[in-house]
């Protein structure tokens, strides 16, 4: 989330539960204008508070001036602690429900109790709204359908977050000496894009003291099952995590099985039983004799298979491959020697070009490309062309000083116009070493009109990437609508590489897509597009992504050494 969602969220959170506390008509008001206008700031309001100039931001007073600069330098607000603690209603999530609004809440809350979406769907289910003043048969359906769609919105979650996750819980129960060996399965150890639930498997001498960890584990808000070989609880985040205790000649047999996917698992079923022989979780058997089961490779070897990695087995010919010892030799984050796009704070990145520089070079990288955003992008205070001239001179000079062992390559995130045109002139363009362009405006442009736009932007003499090719956001806004074939026919006639953005959110290409493109014969660039200088370490969710598009590091710019890729965009 960006510090002014945030901000627009505290804000709103206060004004709902002052409106359900129901002291002042009329300061609820004042915030909701006040969410009104952070949400449609141009700038960044973090930038603004440094500045002193909270106040001239219409709509916001001096309370609410206060309110925003104690969250932003504290991650604090008295007036919202004391709220909290006063009205404990999870207003937030209620209001997210469609239908929904303050009335409702204060409703339920003062008539039957309710404080968040689950006991809003219990009292839904259980006909108690629809007895509620202004509240009728109509209006009970309609929420139970919108906690439903809220639902569906939260069931899955991203696979960073869930990585993050299952780090924690990891780490805590590896701190049990008893624990022999522990693994990551499902959807987790395939790397997908957003993970269902975590699936643990260990092998440890004594599974009652492991599994009494496990439900004891931070974080646990139920606990759904609790045996001696199977435990699942439910995480305050929502996500369900189980753990299964395996026998120790067993583990590789059990890796296989939970780690799926189910279509993977059928097709090597199959060839097992062509075999005479028969795969399950326990292992792989010739009649009552166990084959193989200990370890993974020795069940894919006993199938006549070479072992696939998990971020393959989709059954999308990975098993065919493997039959023949054709399976790619997929990249891993070593091959990577450098970033192509990313952000400092002369557009909307939160950190100066040389602290970027600094968390760059301690990765390792033998070259950087600084691609700030340009004019057309106002919200993200994009360069003009005298803004780009003066940062290509800054950069020479960044790099004639010597203090960075690794090339900064000066770039670009130019935007692409209404009409494909680029929104920076071609002699500046020229200038650079990196041009990317993206897709930043017009989002609901019809499929012919978008691709159209995008081809022409690709035609560009100057322009070596397409910055996140389709523009979605995971599970929050769907993809452009664009003729990829078209788009990639194009970019291969004007020698123009494709992205793989590796932002948690994007992954933009898919696995899909991006075996599309590398089989016209297009390179990938895997950027971080990072905006700070964490989010260089999501270099790592580009690579997962890669592996599942199945890209070995020739197909992959930013593994050449430094020559070989000037050589290569060079046109
Ligand atoms: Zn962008
Ligand atoms: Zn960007």
């Amino acid at each position: 989330m960006t510090r002014n969602a945030e901000v627009a969220q505290i804000l709103q959170e206060i004004g709902l539960l002052l409106e359900i506390e129901g002291k002042d008509k009329f300061k609820p008001l004042a915030y909701y204008r006040g969410v009104r206008s952070i949400t449609s700031l141009g700038e960044d309001v973090e930038s603004i508070a440094k500045r002193n100039g909270l106040t001239d931001i219409p709509g916001i007073g001096k309370s609410l001036a206060e309110v925003i600069k104690s969250y932003l330098e504290t991650g604090r607000v008295e007036i919202l602690e004391g709220l909290r603690t006063r009205v404990p209603v999870k207003v937030l999530e209620l209001d997210s429900i469609p239908g929904v609004g303050p009335k409702t809440i204060k409703l339920v809350y003062e008539k039957l109790g309710v404080t968040d979406l689950d006991s809003l769907e219990k009292a839904a289910n259980e006909g108690k709204l629809s007895g509620l003043p202004g509240l009728g048969d109509k209006t009970q359906s309609q929420i139970i359908e919108g906690i439903q769609i809220v639902r569906a919105g939260h069931e899955r979650t991203l696979l960073a977050d869930a990585l993050s996750t299952a780090e924690r819980i990891e780490n805590e129960l590896r701190k049990l000496k008893i624990v022999k060996q522990l693994t990551i399965a499902g959807s987790t150890r395939r790397r997908r894009e957003t993970i269902g639930d975590l699936d643990f498997l260990v092998i440890a001498t004594e599974p009652e003291i492991v599994m009494n960890a496990f439900v004891k584990t931070k974080g646990v808000s139920a606990i759904i099952a609790h045996g001696p070989t199977k435990s699942s609880v439910r995480l305050e985040s929502g996500l369900q995590v189980d753990l299964r205790v395996l026998p120790n000649d067993s583990f590789g047999a059990g890796l296989q099985y939970f780690t799926g996917s189910v279509d993977h698992n059928v097709k090597l079923r199959s060839i097992a039983q062509k075999m005479g022989l028969r795969l399950n979780e326990y292992g792989l058997f010739r009649g009552e004799k166990k084959v193989s089961g200990e370890d993974e490779e020795g069940i894919y070897k006993s199938l006549g298979l070479q072992w696939i990695p998990p971020e393959l087995r989709e059954d999308t010919g990975e098993i065919e491959a493997a039959q023949k010892g054709k399976l790619p030799n997929l990249i891993t984050m070593k091959d990577i020697r450098g970033d192509l796009h990313s952000h400092t704070d002369q557009s909307d990145g939160k950190n100066t070009i040389e602290e970027m520089l600094n968390a760059a070079q301690a990765l390792g990288y033998e070259y950087y490309c600084v691609s700030d955003h340009t004019q057309s992008l106002t919200i993200a205070h994009g360069m003009d062309e005298g803004r780009l001239l003066e940062r290509i001179k800054e950069i020479d000079e960044l790099n004639s000083s010597g203090r960075w062992k690794m090339k900064i390559l000066k770039g670009a995130e130019v935007d692409i116009l209404a009409d494909g045109a680029l929104d920076i002139e071609d002699d500046v363009l020229s200038q650079l070493d990196v041009v990317t362009v993206s897709v930043h405006s017009r989002w609901k442009d019809k499929k012919e009109v978008m691709t159209k736009r995008v081809c022409h932007a690709l035609e560009n003499r100057y322009v070596h990437i397409l910055g996140h090719p389709t523009g979605r956001l995971i599970g929050k806004r769907y993809q452009l609508e664009i003729d990829l074939e078209q788009v990639f026919e194009t970019a291969k006639k004007h020698n123009v590489m494709m992205e793989l953005n590796a932002h948690p959110e994007r992954l933009d290409l898919n696995a899909g897509n991006l075996r599309a493109a590398t089989k016209v014969g297009l390179k990938i660039a895997i950027n971080t597009d990072a905006h700070r200088t964490s989010e260089l370490d999501n270099m790592q969710f580009g690579i997962f992504q890669a592996r599942r598009g199945w890209l070995t590091s020739d197909d992959v710019i930013n593994t050449y050494p430094l020559k070989k890729l000037m050589k290569h965009i060079k046109k």
